[in-house]
């Protein structure tokens, strides 16, 4: 058993959650457990939010619905994990706290930090609950379209992803994050769009109550499109980057500063995405050993260009979060 205590919280009234979200993630005191009746208490759905402390969506969202008092068609859990990291000033640009492992890598530890026993305390709930699905809510740290990713492809995946997109990423990459256990039933993760973007909230609240509401949730609600088995072009450790128009002089590598702009498009072959200085497999590389850098991308006159058309995507210009977490994912197009 683990040993942080979850607080539950149990069908708040308009009162107790605050006028904004600001307030409500005030009055949380951890992280937390919201427990909403539904028409057929013997059904349960989960969902997550607010596992990256920087990415509102998911929280903005069930704060609206809560406050809207809609009568969910099933019970529902709504667990919201990164309180303390989100409400750290400034209010939610912290994904965790410094010195803290990211909570999304920690579900397949069994390591004893703070962030680890977290995470085990809340798949513990969860299994306890014998949900009939899951949907985990994140924002990207760049701007960019909405879309959904699982470890599987089923049509059940494909249906929870509909309520909010038309994507869906099929991964084997396995990182620790909550989306790879298994509850018994199936689980994605949202992106519901860029934090800072108003068409994320909306998709978010959007999708969240379709998942609520529907009486069969493995209903598809429009049709999604696959995008498999992703590769993740991730930094060198202790590789440095920057983001800038040009080259910057005393930087391994540099990334375009508007990178942004390929999110979901195709990057044809020959595309510059940036500029390095040296071997290109001493500074970046794969999550893969079955591929490398070097099948995907090629340098010249010390720029790096893809070497075939790609569709990239959670593309960030966040140098921390670049050398914490990746780049960017891409698949061949
Ligand atoms: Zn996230």
């Amino acid at each position: 058993m683990s040993s942080i205590k979850l607080t539950h919280i149990y069908n708040p009234s308009y009162d107790e959650l605050g006028q904004t979200c600001f307030e409500f993630l005030a009055r949380l005191g951890g992280p937390s457990v919201i427990h909403l009746d539904g028409q057929e208490p013997d059904r349960c759905r989960v969902i997550l939010t607010l596992l990256h402390g920087n990415e509102p969506s998911g929280l903005k969202a069930t704060h609206q619905f809560i406050r809207e008092q809609i009568r969910p068609k099933t019970s529902v859990k709504i667990i919201i994990a990164s309180v303390v990291a989100a409400r750290t000033e400034p209010v939610f640009t912290h994904r965790m706290l410094p010195g803290q492992r990211d909570l999304n890598r920690c579900f397949s530890t069994a390591e004893k930090d703070l962030q680890s026993v977290l995470a085990s305390a809340i798949s513990e709930f969860i299994n306890s609950v014998r949900p009939e699905a899951i949907v985990d809510v994140h924002n990207t740290s760049g701007s960019g379209p909405a879309f959904c990713v699982g470890v599987a492809r089923s049509n059940q995946h494909r249906a929870l992803a509909s309520h909010f997109t038309h994507r869906l990423i099929h991964t084997d990459i396995r990182l620790g994050s909550v989306m790879e256990l298994d509850f018994g039933c199936p689980i994605v993760t949202v992106e519901a769009g860029g934090a800072q973007d108003d068409e994320a909230d909306v998709t978010a609240y959007k999708g969240l109550l379709s998942f609520v509401c529907s009486d069969n949730v493995f209903q598809t609600k429009q049709q999604v499109e696959i995008l498999d088995t992703p590769r993740r072009l991730e930094l060198v450790p202790d590789v440095d980057v920057s983001f800038g128009e040009q080259r910057l002089n005393g930087s391994s590598i540099t990334i375009r500063q508007d990178i942004e702009k390929f999110n979901f498009g195709v990057t044809p072959a020959n595309q510059r995405i940036g500029w390095i200085n040296g071997d290109i497999n001493r500074s970046l590389q794969l999550d893969s050993q079955s591929s490398s850098v070097g099948d995907y991308f090629y340098v010249e006159n010390e720029q790096i260009l893809t070497k075939q058309p790609l569709k990239l995507f959670m593309v960030t210009t966040r140098a921390d979060i670049a050398r914490s977490d990746c780049l960017f994912y891409f698949v061949v197009s």
